[in-house]
């Protein structure tokens, strides 16, 4: 047990020097350098490094610096186009969907989640399958009339999860609005959309 939970959350030391192996797979692992130990999480899509346990004093090792890179492309407007379309078209219901990413081609597109139940609290989808080379980037869902914000209801949902989540709002008006975020097991950050469709955090 206790092994499997280092290989699977190795800690390294940063050498001094700075000089910083990348990592060799995808997945978790934590850096002991000069200010405290950062978790880097490395996904096809994107890496992540943040300062998570800032030491009270200098140690010995390397500097980490906070990152935020995304590996995939632009998304294209049609993509973001349809989901606006889903979202206008079901109002004032709810809806969701997500951007998936080819990696192999760099390509993304848009699917529509099935409504699986209907709770008094709560709207059940159908997990989406996303094919071979494809991974869940974007997860999509809206508001009907209301304003685009994160609920309750969204942070619980979005509390462990590795993902960007959009919330469209506000659907029966010339401007929807939106907002977007970084989920990163349990850390959140805003994350918006550059004129390119590049997905980025503010700096
Ligand atoms: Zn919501």
């Amino acid at each position: 047990m206790d092994e499997a939970l280092l290989r699977a959350f190795p800690l390294l030391a940063v050498p001094a020097s700075g000089a910083q192996a990348p990592a060799a797979e995808y997945g978790t692992r934590y850096l002991a350098g000069r200010h405290g130990v950062s978790r880097e999480i490395t996904l096809p899509w994107v890496r992540i490094c943040r300062l998570i346990a800032p030491s009270a004093l200098p140690l010995p090792y390397g500097v980490v610096a906070d990152a935020v890179e995304f590996r995939c492309g632009p998304i294209p407007l049609d993509v973001i186009q349809q989901f606006v379309a889903h979202a206008k078209e079901e109002q004032p219901l709810e809806v969701a969907g997500a951007f998936l990413w080819n990696e192999r081609h760099d390509s993304w597109r848009y699917a529509r989640r099935t409504l699986r139940s209907v709770s008094a609290a709560h709207l059940q989808y159908q997990e989406l399958r996303p094919a071979d080379g494809e991974h869940l980037v974007v997860d999509a869902h809206s508001h009907g009339r209301h304003a685009a914000f994160f609920s309750a209801q969204d942070d619980a949902d979005d509390a462990g999860a590795m993902k960007i989540s959009l919330v469209l709002g506000n659907l029966d008006q010339q401007r929807p609005t939106s907002k977007m975020r970084l989920c990163m097991a349990g850390l959140v950050q805003p994350a918006f959309l550059d004129r390119d469709g590049k997905l980025r955090v503010p700096a």
